[in-house]
């Protein structure tokens, strides 16, 4: 092969110029993206051993060779790893090929500036070498037998060399690291010994720097829990997520049945997809006795859980198991629903141990955990011990859990009471609280996108239904009049008004009448038995898919003064009771979002404004 020179993809070009010239103080993290994936290389060659028949020098030990220059200004990583082909260089070298890079790309597009934090919360990969490098070799060698080793070249700028390697390159990757003036520290051997130290103990293979044996292996999450310190677990975190943040909580657990598994779990402090980049891959890894299968199983946790990083050891799989296997095993199914149950339980021990830390978890993740209530049916009654809102009786901003609320519930209380709204102010002030509020009853109020789909799905708790206040199916206990002696429609007219009203909207409401579960509004506007839900509502209409038609009740205040007027009215001047009538039922449809047309309410604002002012 000829040296022939190659242009790097556009967008490499962009994130080499960012990493190039962004001052970054943590610089040191090159090291740890170089070790770890000549980590990454050894564990695939130590499972393409157990898989291949025809391994290019299968004797080869598996290990890891740092050595620094101080003369040269060089630092040097080499591993015995799978190596890569020619094309795999230009593949993985060339362009962006790394899902935290193209991550980090998005972030960058979205954010202005700030690339040194960014940096430091995805990892660049690879091409952060080039934060202390002015020019880089690569000589690698796959472990596919009949590959040829290459060298690539580059100085970080317009794209790289390509020449054919001397025949006896041994199998695996050395990269030579020629170091810019202002990053010769990375030549110095107390240093780099130092950066190395932080981590090295991680690395699930032994480590020779400048010929002397550096870390000692060990799987941290196969030890027992006693034998790990806090800095450890730390440590590893930071080592797996490529990042510089402690984790949030961890979970470390073992069992011997029905299933050989040793899992160990982190929670990061950052939701990884905040930042509005899409949907984040699953990080948590698959190995069979230390052995790396899978670093990113699609169906090990249920999609829920995406948010967890860590590793999960099973020795019951067999080991040269395919990914499509792994996409449909049952095995893999149990260690799913175990380890699930677990997590779960460990976030419910969180809320009693640390209260803190689980508010801090909640308000990061509680929509993980809301959506596998909604996708998990299997595990949705435990999860509904995880969720946490705003109720009638917690200060605001205070959340409860639906256990405590359960322990406040009234002797005569049957079910648990919620109520849905975009915010607390708009939720304090809903007449539907009224009926509620005169029985002393709490109610949760529901104020995330979802919260409907969320209590639809889980629908009990503790054996109690969940309702929602707006709904006309409510059964209440009788309660004893606050005020009976204030003025009030009889029976007779109340009565009279309400048929009037549901001939006068024929076809519009299933049914009008008087009641007392209103009284701070003239009228209040009640979900049908069978309707559909508002937010489920708006959910299908934005799909385009059919919304099934809705039957609203409305109910009048028989105490309020404007409906006590209507119900006169209705007798002496029908055009103008018509109108008020109209605006009455209008605004109790708007304020229970159930009001499809708000131009309607204006139009009728104004006719009746006009009517009453030539009278
Ligand atoms: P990531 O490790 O997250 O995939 P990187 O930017 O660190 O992203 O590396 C890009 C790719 O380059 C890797 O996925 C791997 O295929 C290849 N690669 C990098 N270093 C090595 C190495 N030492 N041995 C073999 N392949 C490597
Ligand atoms: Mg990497």
């Amino acid at each position: 092969m000829e040296k022939n020179t190659h242009q790097f993809q556009t967008e490499v070009r962009q994130l080499l110029d960012i990493v190039i010239h962004a001052f970054y103080s943590d610089r040191e993290v090159f090291v740890r993206e170089l070790v770890s994936n000549a980590s990454d290389a050894l564990e695939k060659l130590r499972l393409r051993q157990l898989t291949e028949s025809a391994v290019h020098e299968p004797e080869r030990d598996l290990r890891i060779s740092i050595t620094t220059d101080e003369e040269a200004h060089t630092l040097c990583i080499q591993d015995a790893g799978i190596g890569m082909t020619q094309d795999e260089v230009v593949e993985y070298l060339g362009t962006i090929a790394h899902s935290g890079t193209k991550k980090f790309l998005e972030a960058m597009k979205e954010s202005q500036g700030g690339a040194q934090d960014l940096i430091g919360q995805f990892g660049v990969g690879f091409y952060s070498v080039f934060m202390a490098a002015d020019k880089v070799e690569v000589t690698t060698r796959s472990w596919q037998p009949e590959a040829k080793a290459v060298k690539w070249t580059s100085d970080g700028q317009e794209g790289y060399e390509l020449e054919e390697a001397p025949a006896d390159t041994p199998r695996g990757t050395s990269i030579l690291i020629h170091l810019k003036e202002d990053a010769q520290i990375f030549s110095r051997a107390e240093h780099v010994r130092y950066v190395l130290n932080k981590y090295s103990n991680f690395v699930g293979f032994p480590i020779d720097f400048n010929g002397e044996h550096l870390n000692t292996v060990q799987a941290i999450w196969m030890k027992n829990k006693k034998d790990v310190t806090a800095e450890e677990y730390e440590g590893f975190f930071k080592f797996i997520s490529h990042s510089e943040e402690a984790p949030l909580t961890h979970m470390h657990f073992s069992a011997d049945a029905p299933i050989v598994l040793n899992a160990l779990l982190y929670v990061p402090t950052e939701n990884p997809e905040a930042m509005g980049f899409g949907r984040c891959e699953p990080e948590v890894s698959l190995y069979c006795r230390k052995v790396l299968i899978d670093s990113k199983p699609e169906k090990l946790l249920p999609e829920w859980l995406r948010f967890l990083v860590g590793v999960v050891d099973s020795e019951d799989l067999p080991l040269n198991i395919s990914r499509e296997m792994l996409q449909d095993n049952s095995l893999l199914r149990k260690i799913s629903g175990i380890i699930t149950n677990r997590f779960i339980k460990h976030l419910e021990g969180l809320a009693k141990t640390e209260p803190e830390s689980y508010e801090k978890f909640w308000a990061t993740f509680s929509r993980y955990i809301k959506e596998g209530v909604v996708t998990s049916w299997e595990h949705k009654a435990q999860l509904g011990k995880l969720l946490r809102f705003q109720s009638t009786f917690t200060e605001e901003g205070k959340l409860t859990s639906l256990a405590d609320y359960v322990g406040r519930m009234k002797e005569n209380q049957k079910d648990i009471y919620v109520l849905y709204g975009p915010n607390r102010s708009q939720l304090e002030h809903s007449p539907y609280l009224d009926a509620l509020k005169a029985r002393g009853f709490e109610v949760l109020f529901l104020m995330d996108g979802g919260d409907q789909f969320v209590m639809d799905a889980l629908m009990k708790f503790d054996d109690k239904d969940i309702k929602s206040i707006d709904r006309a199916d409510l059964e209440l206990p009788e309660v004893a009049d606050a005020t009976p002696d204030a003025p009030c429609l009889e029976a007779a007219e109340a009565e009279g008004l309400a048929t009037w009203v549901g001939d006068t909207f024929k076809d519009r409401f299933s049914k009008v009448s008087t009641s007392d579960r209103v009284t701070s509004a003239p009228a209040i506007a009640l979900q049908g038995a069978g309707d559909v839900a508002p937010e489920v509502r708006a959910y299908l209409k934005a799909m385009g898919q059919e919304v099934p038609e809705s039957h609203p009740e409305i109910a009048f205040n028989p105490r309020n003064p404007v409906v006590m007027k209507l119900a006169e009215l209705r007798k002496t001047d029908t055009e103008l009771a018509t109108l008020l009538a109209d605006q009455l039922v209008n605004t109790a449809l708007l304020r229970a979002g159930m009001l499809e047309d708000p131009s309607t309410l204006a139009e009728n604002s104004q006719q009746l404004l006009e009517k009453l002012l030539a009278r």
